[in-house]
């Protein structure tokens, strides 16, 4: 069903891995999930992107990616936190 390979050794032995800290919680309210690989161990993060002839088509993003992401996500907080206060003292 799924056609998912390990970036690194290309095994298709792709699994779920749990959620691990708020930073996964938040990739996963946005459809980005954390898999494991069973052959090398090596962790990546997967976005389903649809159904296509009868198998799934993946996104993986690296761990650099995700981070930045997380950043990205923090930045915008902040300013918004930020607007706020400056319109409420202004
Ligand atoms: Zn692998």
């Amino acid at each position: 069903m799924e056609s998912l390979n390990c970036p690194k050794c290309h095994s298709d032995d792709m699994h779920h891995s749990h959620i691990r800290n708020s930073l996964e919680s938040f990739l996963n309210i946005m459809g980005i999930e954390p898999y494991r690989c069973y052959s090398c161990n090596f962790r990546t993060y997967v976005m389903e992107k649809g159904k296509r002839n009868d198998s799934f088509s993946f996104m993986t993003f690296s761990d650099k990616i995700v981070k930045l992401l997380w950043y990205c996500f923090l930045i915008m907080i902040a300013v918004f936190i930020g607007i706020i206060v400056v319109t409420r003292i202004g």
